[in-house]
């Protein structure tokens, strides 16, 4: 029989989804080979030093990146992800670690991009003032450079780096019924350490649940009710029931 989580009108939901859910989109995850990352290190191509060192490789990186992004759909994972937000509406927050737009395509509309956004730039010095641009650009002549004079950068969440909107994740999981992840290793932080706030919750008398929906049990797995083992594409249509 199929499994279902119930989940009745009037619960607060939120989901958090990792590399996993993109992974039927054509979209490889972060841990496909052993720490290297579409053929290379992590470090080189996402953090600041990597960057600091050669723009020009880390901006090839992510023109490759968003060359593809622009040729993948989203898949029905990403799909019944929308639809639960079409039925909950306000009580549902989709806060991602992917900075592809899939979820969007697919009619999400309540989502946070933690680790920030493929399509977008921005310039690379903190003091300039000016905003992050969507921007497709992918093929570079030169690196692409800020009004200001400095380089520009993706807007992308590197290793080192702090997550966007942390106090707004917080407070929404402080106050969920329902936590789901959907595709997530469980071993990049803070993201992975969310889940942990429901185990605080429930020891001091809270009624909370908590989901897992992916290939393979994730790292903190402990911190899960349910652990449901399959493809986002395939496990999600049907799962989430009145
Ligand atoms: P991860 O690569 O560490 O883990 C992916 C998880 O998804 C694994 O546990 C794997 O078992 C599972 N998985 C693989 N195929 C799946 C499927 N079809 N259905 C469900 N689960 C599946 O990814 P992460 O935990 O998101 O963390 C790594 C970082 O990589 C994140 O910061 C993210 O920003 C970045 N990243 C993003 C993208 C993207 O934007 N699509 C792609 C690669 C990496």
């Amino acid at each position: 029989m199929a499994r279902s989580v119930p989940i009745p009108d009037g619960n607060k939901v939120f989901v958090l989804t990792g590399a996993g859910v993109s992974a039927e989109s054509g979209i490889r995850t972060f841990r496909d080979a052993n720490g290297l990352w579409e053929e290379h290190r992590v470090e080189d191509v996402a953090s600041p030093e990597g960057f600091a060192k050669d723009p020009e490789l880390v901006w090839r990186f992510y023109g490759q990146r968003r060359a593809q992004a622009l040729t993948v759909k989203p898949n029905p994972g990403h799909h019944a992800l929308a639809a639960l937000e079409a039925r909950l509406g306000d009580d549902f927050l989709l806060c991602t670690q992917n900075v592809d737009a899939l979820h969007e395509a697919a009619g999400s509309t309540r989502v946070i991009h933690m680790h920030g956004e493929l399509m977008k730039t921005r310039c690379s010095d903190p003091a300039c003032g000016t905003a992050p641009f969507h921007d497709e650009r992918h093929d570079f002549g030169e690196l692409p450079r800020c009004s200001c004079g400095a380089l520009q950068r993706p807007h992308i969440v590197w290793f080192g780096e702090i997550p966007f909107e942390m106090h707004r994740i917080k407070r929404v999981v402080q106050a969920c019924d329902v936590f789901v992840c959907v595709g997530s290793s469980g071993v990049v932080y803070p993201a992975a350490g969310l889940v942990r706030e429901m185990t605080y919750r429930r020891s001091v008398g809270e009624t909370v649940r908590t989901v897992y929906v992916g290939v393979e049990s994730p790292d903190n797995a402990d911190a899960f009710d349910e652990v449901v083992i399959g493809k986002a594409g395939e496990t999600l249509p049907g799962l989430f029931a009145r």
